[in-house]
Order: structure tokens, then C-alpha cells, then sequence
């Protein structure tokens, strides 16, 4: 099976460009600084295995991730570096975080209590500390709680306190007041934490927008996420960035049929596309099927084809789409929806502000049914 496709559509990573981003964003800090490689929801989509190996071998120390089983899939594909899970894990499968030493995130002492008749003796299960600043997610909200964490922790020895953490709310805006109450908020919670438990090995706030806008305010870790991928975690703001992001991501198709039309041929469902002249039409392999969104076809959305912009037309189906071609072109032509050809470029962040959303989302909508390849 691995020797045919069933299509030509697919996905290019080029990981030497998210090395690159480790490497430029590490410039920017303290060398006592860790980067943990934020790789959750299959590596933003770029595949977890691969991109976490990257940023290891660029410099990155740790590994982020959100679900216990994206732990446990790193480490049964053989990555060895600390992995901190970043969102809750059941307490009934601590003894799995115990046996592939991930470290988690707890923020609830009741949490403890229930995980603590699940542990196993040994090894210790490392536990970082998330505090609730102001994201309104998950996380402790008052000195008390954090002081009745510490203090369980303390008294099991099955339980090893190796970091305390929070995340930001809006460090990818350019209104910096609110970011300035979760620091301050943040500080509070770290000296409450020192001065109970001692010294804490990892304090981390900085997400990419943080790590990159306002480096020096890092405490000794980032978390690196989308910025790892060469995107910019806001539009507004990307001016602000101050190194060259290098976008690991390209999606790429081949015409499958090529036809001229007459004026008033329509193309699609709902006929809602009418050729206003004879018309040159590609037929290309992708469709919303692959999580290339029926939106993409609004707004002037545009694929390139021999380094020119082609509009899609009609409505976008679940397994093809239809693009209108300056001239005809061979069945085949390479068609470009993210990335370079020529001079022409379509960026991910193109592609998000015609769908109204972040370019976080991009990537992570491209499902498994388009294969990865990596250059
Ligand atoms: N830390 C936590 C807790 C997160 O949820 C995320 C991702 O949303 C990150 C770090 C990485 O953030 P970014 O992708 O903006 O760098």
C-alpha cells in the first residue's frame, strides 16, 4: 500500500524550517532558558513524531503536548526527552504517566487525593502547577489551594513537584495591561510556591507570542508553539516579531481534468458559478472532505498554478473543487494552495484571514486523509 496514492494531494513539512524557528526564537533568550516544543494536536498538524524529533535535535529540551495518549504516543515512537502534558489527565491514569515518566499538570488538590490511590510506588509521578491568571481555563485561583497542593505533595513521596506554570490570555495583542496583571498575579503565586516547597526546577509562562514580544520575561522555559511552525500567533501583531519565521507548511494538488467552457456553463452544486466568457476550468483533487473548508471558495480565495493566482469557483465538494485557469494548462499542472511558486506566495495567514479565523486553525484542519511528507 505504501507504494501508491490514490490521489496526487498532499502536504509538504519542510523541517528544516521548524529547526530553523527553534533556533532563531533561542537567540532571543538567556541560554539558562529552556524551550519546550509545543507539538499537541499532531504537531499543529505537522505530525507530533517528526516535529518533536526536530525541535530536539534544534535545541528544544522538552515537549508539550495536551492529551495524555499524545504523550504516550511520543514515547512508544521512541522520543526520550521530558514531556510535560499541558491539559488535565484523568486522576485513574496517573500510574500511565507514572510508567512512561510524563510529567503532568495538576491544579486541583482533590485531584491528588483521587490520583493517590492509583499510583504506584515508584516512580515518582512529576507534577507542575498550573495557576489560573486570568485565562480562565484551568488552573488553581487563590493561594489556598496552591498551599494545599504543595502540602499533599509534599507528603508523598510518589509525587515529585517539579514545575509551576500559567498561560497567557492575550500576549498576541497589542494591549499589554492585562498581560501585565497575569505576570503580576503569576509572581505572586511563584513566591508563595518557593517559599513553601523550595526550590522549583522549571517556572514557565511564555507562550510564542510572549517568548517572542517580550523575551527577558521568561523565567527559565517557554512553551513554543505556533511560532515553531513558522506562523505568527496574530496578524495584528506580526510586525511586532522580531526574527524571520520560516512557514513549515505547504499543501499542494495536480490537476486532475482541464476543460474549456462556453459562457453561461455553470460549475458546481447549486450552479452558482456561471462562466461569464468561454472559460478554461481545472478540476483539483481537495475538497472539504480533507478539511479544505467550503469558505476557502468565498471571499476571492485563490490556489496558484504556474506561479499565477487562480480563483476557486463554485462550491467546494468533499473530495474536489473546481479553479478557473488564465489558459489551458496540461492535466497534472501542479496546483499550490499553501506555499511558494514563482514569485507568488499564499500564506497561511492568507488563507485564515479569508476564513475569519487564527492561523492556528489552519493547519489543524487539514485531516489525516492528506499524507505528510517531509523535505
Ligand atoms: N502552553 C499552553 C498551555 C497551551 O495551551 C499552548 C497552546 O495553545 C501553548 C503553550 C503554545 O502556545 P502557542 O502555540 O501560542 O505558542
Amino acid at each position: 500500500v505504501d507504494s501508491y496514492r490514490g490521489r496526487d494531494t498532499w502536504i509538504e513539512i519542510d523541517v528544516k524550517a521548524i529547526a530553523s524557528n527553534v533556533k532563531a526564537v533561542k537567540t532571543l533568550h538567556h541560554p539558562d532558558v529552556h524551550i519546550m516544543a509545543v507539538v499537541k494536536a499532531d504537531g499543529y498538524g505537522h505530525g507530533a513524531v517528526t516535529v518533536a524529533r526536530t525541535a530536539i535535535e534544534a535545541g528544544a529540551e522538552w515537549v508539550g503536548v495536551a492529551l495524555l495518549e499524545e504523550a504516550v504516543e511520543l514515547r512508544e515512537a521512541g522520543i526520550e526527552a521530558p514531556i510535560l502534558v499541558l491539559g488535565p489527565i484523568n486522576p485513574q491514569d496517573a500510574s500511565v504517566a507514572q510508567r512512561y515518566r510524563i510529567s503532568i499538570t495538576v491544579f486541583q488538590s482533590g485531584w491528588l487525593t483521587e490520583a493517590g490511590s492509583y499510583l504506584e510506588p515508584e516512580p515518582p509521578l512529576h507534577v507542575h502547577l498550573k495557576c489560573d491568571t486570568g485565562m480562565g481555563r484551568i488552573g488553581l485561583t487563590d493561594g489556598q489551594t496552591l498551599l494545599d497542593m504543595i502540602k499533599i505533595l509534599k507528603a508523598d513521596k510518589r509525587f515529585e513537584m517539579t514545575g509551576i506554570f500559567t498561560h497567557l490570555a492575550t500576549a498576541d495583542e497589542w494591549e499589554s495591561d492585562y498581560l501585565s496583571r497575569q505576570l503580576t498575579a503569576f509572581q505572586s503565586y511563584v513566591q508563595l510556591a518557593k517559599e513553601t516547597a523550595g526550590h522549583i526546577p522549571y517556572v514557565h509562562y511564555s507562550n510564542s507570542a510572549a517568548s517572542l514580544r517580550y523575551p527577558g520575561n521568561d523565567y527559565n522555559m517557554i512553551r513554543f508553539g505556533i511560532s515553531m511552525y513558522g506562523l505568527v500567533p496574530a496578524i495584528e501583531t506580526a510586525t511586532d516579531i522580531p526574527v524571520s519565521l520560516k512557514p513549515a507548511m505547504s499543501l499542494h494538488s495536480r490537476l486532475t481534468h482541464v476543460k474549456k467552457v462556453q459562457p453561461k456553463t455553470s460549475i458546481s452544486y447549486g450552479a452558482t458559478y456561471i462562466a461569464s466568457e468561454e472559460e478554461w476550468i481545472g478540476t483539483v483533487p481537495i475538497g472539504y472532505g480533507d478539511g479544505w473548508l467550503r469558505a476557502n471558495a468565498t471571499n476571492g480565495g485563490e490556489v496558484l498554478v504556474e506561479g499565477e493566482r487562480c480563483p476557486m469557483i463554485g462550491r467546494i465538494c468533499m473530495d474536489q473543487m473546481m479553479i478557473r485557469l488564465p489558459a489551458e494548462v496540461p492535466i497534472g499542472t501542479k496546483v499550490t494552495l499553501i506555499g511558494k511558486q514563482k514569485r507568488e506566495e499564499i500564506s497561511i495567514e492568507e488563507v485564515s484571514e479569508r476564513l475569519s479565523t487564527i492561523t492556528y486553525e489552519i493547519p489543524c484542519t487539514l485531516n489525516g486523509r492528506i499524507p505528510r511528507m517531509y523535505t
